[in-house]
């Protein structure tokens, strides 16, 4: 977390503009280059860079969702902008981008109340504990990482009245590996029963991270039986339509196995500083 943070700072809040003619393309307007540098003065991105990749990724979600026979509507790409500057997320929003996922509760609170524009929907996807459960429930749509009844019934009852029930998610530890969160196969279905007491939350469906360096195989499977576990619930709970499921090295495989969100951060907004300065 204390990483999280000083790689945080390692942003500074400029952002450059320079007016370039694209004469080339024949634009009526010209196009503004809007370049993010950090402290060192190294470009961390640029709009059209960024636009670029955003394209890149959307283009792979229609090919495989087209490869596996799937509407594209029936897939939704979650900009997972975790660690980035809000510049980075404007910029992906510029293009086009309206669903943001964020991990960290403080971080995504204060990205969320900062941002100045409507029609978004914004995703929690991190860890969360009691005591931060309120800020996301005033202000986050979604959360994916519903694991216990006590989490959820905080969420239900801090969920301000105005505000549409909060989608929720039951994080699925498909895996079964002990060290990993998320409830366990065979207690998802006693908890979805539980979420449906709170008036405040709309059960929407199951999420999972799964393990790093799994083979292509057993990566598969695992999606597979996410998929299988949401097709059986679905005929108890008529609102468990969702899978959120896959990331930038694997989203193309979730989405042939079935997810309907998928959860991509790097792919779009350039890799995360893994160590500090
Ligand atoms: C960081 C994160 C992602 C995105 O990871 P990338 O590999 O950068 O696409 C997706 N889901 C969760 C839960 C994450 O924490």
């Amino acid at each position: 977390m204390s990483m999280q943070n000083s790689d945080q700072g390692a942003y500074i809040r400029r952002i450059v503009d320079t007016e370039i003619n694209l004469v080339s393309f024949s634009l009526a307007q010209p196009v503004i280059m809007q370049t993010i540098v950090n402290k060192k003065n190294e470009i961390i991105m640029t709009n059209l860079l960024l636009s670029s990749r955003l394209k890149a990724v959307n283009e792979r979600i229609i090919a495989s969702a087209g490869a596996s026979g799937r509407p594209i509507h029936e897939v939704r790409l979650l900009a997972v902008s975790k660690t980035k500057p809000l510049e980075q997320l404007e910029q992906a929003y510029q293009a086009g981008q309206r669903h943001f996922a964020e991990n960290y509760a403080q971080e995504a609170v204060e990205k969320r109340t900062s941002w100045p524009h409507s029609g978004c929907e914004w995703h929690f996807i991190g860890p969360l504990q009691s005591n931060k459960t309120r800020a996301i429930a005033e202000h986050y749509d979604w959360v994916h990482t519903v694991d216990r009844f006590k989490i959820a019934k905080r969420l239900n009852d801090q969920r301000p009245s105005k505000r549409a029930p909060l989608k929720v998610l039951i994080q699925v530890n498909i895996s079964n590996d002990p060290a990993k969160s998320g409830v366990l196969t065979e207690e998802v279905y006693a908890l979805a029963k539980q979420l449906l007491t709170l008036p405040a939350l709309e059960f929407k469906g199951l999420m999972t991270i799964t393990a790093a360096n799994l083979s292509k195989d057993d990566l598969k499977a695992q999606f597979l039986q996410l998929k299988s576990l949401r097709d059986t619930l679905i005929q108890d709970f008529s609102s468990c339509t969702e899978l959120s499921m896959g990331m930038s090295a694997d989203f193309e495989l979730a989405i042939e196995c079935g997810a309907t969100m998928v959860r991509v951060g790097s792919e779009i907004f350039g890799a995360r500083p893994t160590t500090t300065e």
